[in-house]
């Protein structure tokens, strides 16, 4: 029998425990219609197909499935002939994107074993039958390396299909390898992975130094399982996460963008962030930020804390949320730290070294994690307007109150009052009773401003 959890070996192969019906509950509609749609409609035309991963955990976890992941024995061509709304996606990792309106459903085919198949040049595609698929059938893709390693094991493609059984010895942690078949409703747990969820501890698959060394990425979603999920994090586990976290640094920034993204962005961001740091994680994400963090009562761990709580509260809320705030927060104090030195070392104004000090600080994080324009953007002109929220006099200052950034650069600085206090606090309820007030009353507030410019030139801080 294939081991599990921290072995010697991957597992070339799982076999699955069927879970009847009777015995769990989920159930068809638990999955969003499409999703049902996509998986009957494979199955009508000959294929296996199964909803896996994190839709079947949550909702034997209790919560309600948000993301559906289809799999199935198709390969991406034979995909896209069942699906006239269907588009091929991806390199690395080859999928299909089925889109509804503004659903789209992922559609990935089994993926094999890398050892089983060398890392070769695509052969001559194989034409499939209609009714039965080769799983080992390979399409050129751009030059035709389906499967690919870099000396540390990591991978850099993955397209060599396989079976069901080699598929879920593929998969990460062991909740996260039953499949859900819409058919009879009935799960293939592939790992033990409900011994994992009722014993909330997180299982991988395989020996975690080679699974973290084929996808770094799986330390990330090890720490957001476990805070998600309330789920313990064995040592054995943990350690292995500090020990392999500078493995991140291979990883492609731009992949980097959406898996913090759901990091932080779960709803349990601040406990996150701890775990974060402590497996040595968040120096990998986030050196600028991780360079000013002395101890955890210093103003910058107490600032991130801060806005990942209201954050956190926001979402178990179903508030509104934008990872530009996020970043903002992260990248702020690393920004202002630059800003001071661009005015000490040349004569820059402070709202140049603002503005200069906005773009480097960026351009640096867009090295380990690519943020996107439309973030960076936001991110850019919360940071701008904290400058312009600070000068207040003259009554142009009440036109900000119309702007379009206006409420996320005023929580802003409500975040950064709570841990600096002083004038901050003092500037931070002006702009809160502004907003309280008629307009007659806001000119009078601006008008008993005493009438005073803004220091220019904070303080320089002794270098360290
Ligand atoms: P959620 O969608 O709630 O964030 P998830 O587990 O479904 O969680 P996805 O990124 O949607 O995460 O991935 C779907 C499934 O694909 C996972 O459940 C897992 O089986 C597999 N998977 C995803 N990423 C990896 C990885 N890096 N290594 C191995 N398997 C993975
Ligand atoms: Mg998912």
């Amino acid at each position: 029998m294939s081991q599990i959890g921290d072995a010697a070996i991957t597992p070339q192969k799982l076999f699955p425990e069927l879970i009847p019906r009777e015995a769990h509950n989920m159930r068809n509609s638990d999955l969003s219609p499409n999703t049902l749609k996509v998986l009957q409609h494979l199955i009508t035309k000959g294929y296996k197909a199964y909803a896996v991963g994190g839709c079947i955990r949550d909702k034997l976890m209790g919560s309600k499935p948000k993301d559906f992941d289809v799999v199935t024995n198709a390969t991406p061509d034979q995909i896209k002939e069942c699906f006239r709304n269907c588009r091929l996606i991806g390199r690395r990792f080859r999928l299909a994107h089925i889109t509804f309106g503004r659903e789209i459903i992922e559609v990935a085919t089994f993926r094999g074993h890398h050892d089983a198949e060398p890392a070769t040049q695509a052969s001559t595609p194989e034409e499939p039958t209609n009714n039965k698929p080769n799983p080992r059938s390979k399409r050129k893709i751009d030059d035709g390396v389906l499967a690919k390693k870099n000396e540390a094991g990591q991978l850099l493609r993955d397209n060599i299909f396989g079976s069901i059984e080699e598929d879920a010895a593929r998969r990460d942690f062991t909740f996260n390898a039953m499949y859900f078949d819409v058919s009879d409703e009935s799960i293939l747990d592939f790992a033990k992975g409900l011994d994992s969820i009722s014993s909330r501890t997180i299982v991988m698959i395989g020996d975690s130094a080679i699974r973290f060394r084929e996808d770094p990425v799986r330390m990330i979603r090890a720490i957001r399982f476990a805070c998600k999920l309330n789920m313990r994090l064995p040592d054995v586990l943990s350690l292995s996460i500090q020990k392999h976290a500078y493995l991140l640094a291979n990883i492609p920034p731009a992949r980097l963008f959406e898996e913090v993204s759901k990091l932080l962005l779960s709803g349990t961001g601040e406990a996150t962030f701890v775990s974060l740091l402590k497996h040595n994680l968040l120096s990998q994400l986030f050196p600028l930020l991780a360079a000013l963090l002395k101890d955890d009562s210093s103003k910058e761990y107490q600032f991130i804390c801060n806005m990942l709580r209201n954050t956190d509260k926001r979402i178990n809320n179903d508030q509104r949320i934008t990872p530009a705030f996020l970043y903002a927060a992260f990248l702020w104090y690393p920004m202002e730290e630059r800003a001071q030195e661009l005015m000490f070392d040349s004569t820059m104004p402070l709202h140049d070294a603002i503005n200069l000090a906005s773009a480097e600080i960026l351009q640096q994080q867009s090295r380990r994690i690519m943020i996107p324009k439309r973030f960076s953007t936001p991110v850019r002109e919360i940071w701008a307007l904290q400058l312009r929220l600070q000068r207040r006099q003259g009554k142009r200052c009440l036109q900000l109150l119309t702007h379009p950034k206006f409420r996320a650069a005023y929580d802003f600085l409500l975040l950064r009052a709570s841990v600096e206090g002083g004038n901050l606090l003092e500037l931070a309820n002006w702009w809160t009773n502004i907003q309280e007030v008629s307009s007659n009353q806001q000119t009078k507030m601006v008008n008993e401003l005493p009438n005073k410019s803004p220091r220019k030139r904070p303080k320089r801080k002794p270098k360290k």
